[in-house]
């Protein structure tokens, strides 16, 4: 299998990425803010409980995406390979990953950081928010707080995958079509 972390901090541009990566190598894109963002629109159980901390900028807890993980996987056993997108967001998370694909006889091939300037993240986020129609993109305070959360909690997963040599930083700043060329290169390589 070919398992993808694509990681970077909100508005680093992951989900336009993981979709030309999907294509590119038929992966299964894995986005849990997007299965997050369904449950909500379902007014599921699970959907009600996340909407409050994704309203705030704050993280789903870690049990709940978990699990939304074990499932996709499971409904995907044949895939040629995931691109996870927003996940794993915690060491913990990191972990669990890493324990479902050992049990599958699997492994993470590379995690891609899109590096991309705090002011233009939030450049990017502000004019999705106009169209996105999501509530998290609309307000520059929760902007802050989710890059905030994001150095606090999801930065030292740099330091997990680095010592395991599987950490590729990239330059996500520039043209959509130079950052999958540069992504594509890395991805040609594993
Ligand atoms: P995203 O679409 O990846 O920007 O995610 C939107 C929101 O969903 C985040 O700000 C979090 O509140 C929540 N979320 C998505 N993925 C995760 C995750 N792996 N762990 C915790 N919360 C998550």
């Amino acid at each position: 299998m070919l398992n993808i972390v694509l990681f970077g901090p909100p508005g680093a541009g992951k989900g336009t990425q993981a979709e030309f990566l999907r294509e590119s190598f038929s992966l299964i894109h894995v986005s849990t803010g997007e299965l997050l963002r369904s449950q909500i629109a379902a007014q599921t159980e699970l959907g009600v409980k996340a909407k409050s901390f994704i309203d705030r900028g704050e993280f789903v807890s870690d049990d709940v995406v978990i699990d939304i993980i074990r499932i996709k996987f499971s409904e995907n056993r044949l895939a040629k390979g995931f691109i996870f997108d927003g996940f794993p967001r915690t060491v913990e998370q990191a972990k669990a990953l890493d324990n479902l694909l050992a049990q599958n006889r699997t492994i993470i091939s590379g995690m891609l950081s899109l590096d991309v300037e705090k002011q233009e993240l939030i450049n990017r986020l502000l004019e999705r928010g106009k169209t996105s129609g999501r509530s998290d993109d609309r307000s520059i305070s929760i902007i802050e707080n989710r890059i905030l959360v994001y150095n606090q909690k999801t930065a030292p997963l740099i330091d997990y995958y680095s010592v395991q040599n599987k950490y590729y930083p990239v330059n996500g700043m520039g043209a959509v079509d130079d950052i999958a060329s540069r992504l594509k290169v890395i991805v040609d390589g594993f």
